[in-house]
């Protein structure tokens, strides 16, 4: 019998794999689709290094470690890209004719000073509203939570507050980020990964976990469940039904390169607020902020809530899309559409009452949750969980 089953190999999975692996534990990775890496998905395409899925990674301590164990290069960052522009109505404002300097460290200490008088089930739309005022409430977090969340932050919780106004910083690797999740997988071995095996099942019996897949029937004594919750509430109802209940919209990341333009290549991106006349979530001028490739790469953002139906779409409509966008918003008319990624179940929505669904969710000995539905979404975050998790099998 094994000591521990991971379920899912997404980076939550590979990183309690790799610290399974530095405790010498006897596991099993199992991942339903061909390749490792969930959200985090890298192309080659003519050369170019293209993020599908993610395409920011922010280093915190755990990266950090996992990075120096894997003797990893990293690229730092181009300083040079420095301007973050807001979309509002029908304009790009810079941060500073939105917000200044001044306005901008303003707004962190009162979120941070406010932070716990929160109210138990207000908005995170409700507390802007109160503590920064509606103006910047509607233009800059409205617009942070389109870019980070796809979400309306008329619904989201408290819970995402402050999180996402706290930034260590970006890092890259020159093969793009699943260099970092194939060093992870080498580290974990490849005898330890099962890829093609998605998982239908887990009984109980006794002191030990059955795991079902459709060819075989495998024992541990302590499961890792690393997928979705909606993935999860279907593997284990008995236990885990209510993670049904966790929403997910939404996402296409849009690829694209546009001749080089010497006035943009201090541009970061925008993000998009609620009341802006774009289809877009939000852009990132990718390959400014780390030379890899030497054209000029956007990666474009539709869907979330600004426009669940998206993903119906054609590529063709999608493609026409994005040129009307680039169009209206930058006069960009000559655009290489490099790769329309769909991601139809992209984002975990933490609406106001999340964390009552975790409060009724009794998990029996020996099983544990990690992803990015329940602590936070970003890559930072859920490598946290996933090694706090691990430690405390
Ligand atoms: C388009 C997009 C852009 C993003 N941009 C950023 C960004 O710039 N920065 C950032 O920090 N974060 C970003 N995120 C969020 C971040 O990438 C994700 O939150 C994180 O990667 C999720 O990791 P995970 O392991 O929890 O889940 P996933 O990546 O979803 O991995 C879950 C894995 O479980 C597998 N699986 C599912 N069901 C089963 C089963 N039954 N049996 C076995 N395996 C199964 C899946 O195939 C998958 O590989 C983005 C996400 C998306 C979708």
């Amino acid at each position: 019998m094994l000591d521990l089953i991971i379920i899912g190999g997404g980076i939550a999975g590979l990183t309690s794999a790799f610290f399974a692996k530095k405790q010498k534990l006897n596991f099993l990775l199992l991942e339903a689709s061909n390749k490792l890496g969930g959200s985090i998905r890298t192309k080659n395409i003519n050369n170019q290094i293209i993020e599908c899925g993610s395409t920011g990674l922010r280093a915190g301590s755990v990266i950090k470690e996992i990075i120096k164990d894997l003797s990893l290069e990293i690229l730092t960052r181009n300083k040079k890209a420095n301007k973050h522009f807001i979309y509002y109505k029908d304009s790009l404002y810079s941060q500073n004719q939105i917000l200044g300097f001044k306005a901008y460290l303003d707004l962190i200490g009162k979120v941070f000073f406010r932070v716990k008088a929160l109210k138990e089930k207000e908005s995170i739309k409700e507390f802007a509203d109160r503590v920064l005022g509606q103006e910047i409430s509607e233009k800059v977090i409205s617009a942070m939570i389109n870019g980070l969340y796809a979400g309306d932050y008329s619904i989201l919780s408290k819970s995402l507050f402050p999180k996402f106004l706290k930034s260590n910083s970006l890092i890259y690797f020159k093969k793009g980020l699943n260099e970092f999740t194939d060093s992870m997988a080498d580290f974990i071995e490849h005898n330890n990964i099962k890829l093609n095996t998605e998982v239908l099942e887990i009984q109980e019996n006794n002191n030990y976990f059955e795991v079902i897949t459709k060819d075989l029937k495998l024992e541990a004594s302590k499961i890792i469940l690393a997928v979705p919750a909606y993935k999860a509430s279907k593997i284990y109802v008995k236990y885990l039904s209510r993670l049904s209940e966790i929403e997910y919209l939404a996402v296409i990341n849009i690829a694209c390169e546009i001749p080089y333009k010497q006035a943009f290549e201090n541009y970061v991106g925008f993000l998009s607020s609620n009341n802006s006349n774009t289809e877009l979530l939000g852009l990132i001028h990718s390959s400014n902020l780390f030379k890899v490739n030497n054209k000029m790469i956007l990666n474009c953002f539709l869907g979330g809530h600004k426009n669940p139906q998206i993903i119906q779409k054609t590529d063709q409509e999608i493609i026409s899309i994005i040129k009307t966008e680039l169009n209206k918003i930058y006069n960009f008319n000559e655009i290489n559409i490099l790769n329309i990624e769909r991601w139809p179940q992209a984002m975990p929505q933490y609406k106001i009452n999340h964390e009552d669904i975790f409060k009724e969710i009794i998990l029996p000995k020996g099983l544990y949750l990690c992803g990015n539905y329940s602590k936070g979404i970003s890559i930072e975050e859920v490598v946290r969980l996933s090694k706090e998790v691990l430690l405390k099998l």
